[in-house]
């Protein structure tokens, strides 16, 4: 039986959550109503919650926050059904959904969506602008859940919309096997690209990061550079015979860390960016020119999520391992601490509601 009403982590007003009873949402006739197993705290997810994007995101509260999730279909519109979609059907999920008529969502871009933020035309950003997996139950377009295999656990499957993201930023860097690549930042972003990197046939993987997230850099296969410790150019410079590397993966948002990007690549290279620094960074657009620089933007994980699952049943072992703390939802402020804080070497942190 579902229950009328479910628990949830309710965003009242910035720093303001609560774990209450809202009720759950009928799903429409493309959506699926899922029991939430898993959701993973996202490093947006504290800049949403602390209100530092005003009325973006979200556009207005109460939000139920949370978009890195995955659980089992237990209720689904009539066209859901048709279209394949079943009662005990085990997904994850995206965070976007696109209005599906604009010229950006024919193409396929549909995290580009024209009419972002438009509810009314049928976009939806999952846990951003519109309500999140911080919750027993999920209801969610089709459009923005993928099935996932028996043997993947909910807590991996969780991670996988990170995972696609990471994916998407690697694939967009174009490398070539045997390409050298420097991943800037040991999180979540930059380990999971360290395995996409991988997977495309990248040569030499440098990483520049610092802290217990190095060590687990070194053992996906990268060759890890404490910035704090080193002059991450100096050392780029030295390993390739001052040539610079062929693809940098921008993972670090930090303006010493773009500025680094851009004086390491080698040219001909491309610069991949996934962060999202705080403000504009200042950075040597003559060098780009000349030295024909591809300076490539990315915005979360658009048609890669199919993929990102299938590809991680090849790095089971290294995505299991960076989940490195379960809390029941009701503890969300444990969570929360662990995550932001970095506590206890805390990387993937999953609430179980
Ligand atoms: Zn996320
Ligand atoms: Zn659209």
């Amino acid at each position: 039986m579902i229950p009328k009403l479910m628990g949830a982590v309710r965003l009242n007003a910035p720093n303001n959550l609560e774990y209450c009873q809202v009720p759950v949402k009928e799903p429409d006739e493309y959506e699926v109503l899922c029991k939430v197993e898993s959701v993973s705290i996202c490093g947006t997810d504290p800049h949403i919650i602390n209100g530092e994007y005003p009325g973006f995101w979200p556009k207005e509260f109460p939000l139920i926050p949370g978009h890195e999730w995955a659980g089992t279909i237990v209720k689904l519109g009539n066209k859901a059904y048709e279209l394949g979609w079943s009662v005990g059907d085990r997904v994850c999920g995206i965070s976007h959904k696109g209005c599906g008529y604009c010229p950006m969502c024919l193409k396929g871009r549909y995290n580009l969506c024209l009419n972002f933020g438009k509810e009314e035309l049928g976009h939806r950003q999952y846990g951003h602008i519109s309500q999140g997996a911080y919750a027993e139950y999920m209801a969610t377009s089709i459009k923005s859940i993928a099935k996932i295999p028996d043997d993947m656990d909910f807590n991996v499957a969780a991670c996988m919309d990170p995972f696609s993201i990471a994916l998407h930023v690697v694939m967009r860097s174009r490398i070539e096997p045997g390409d050298s690549v420097l991943i800037n930042g040991s999180g979540a972003q930059g380990l999971m690209a360290i395995l996409c990197a991988r997977s495309m046939g990248a040569g030499t993987i440098v990483v520049s990061g610092s802290g217990s997230r190095l060590g687990a850099a070194e053992k996906f296969g990268a060759i890890p550079i404490d910035y704090h410790k080193e002059d991450v150019v100096a050392r780029i410079k030295e390993m390739t015979h001052g040539l610079g590397v062929q693809r940098v993966i921008e993972c670090s948002g930090t303006e010493a860390g773009i500025r680094n990007s851009c004086e390491v690549v080698a040219k001909g290279g491309c610069i991949s960016i996934v962060s999202l620094p705080k403000s504009d960074v200042q950075i040597p657009i003559r060098k780009i020119v000349l030295d024909e620089i591809d300076l490539v933007g990315n915005r979360a994980n658009p048609n890669t999520i199919t993929k990102a699952i299938s590809l991680a049943g090849q790095y089971k072992k290294e995505l299991k391992s960076m989940i490195t703390h379960e809390f029941p939802l009701e503890q969300y402020e444990e969570a929360l601490r662990v995550f932001t804080n970095r506590e206890q070497n805390s990387l993937k942190v999953v609430m179980k509601p």
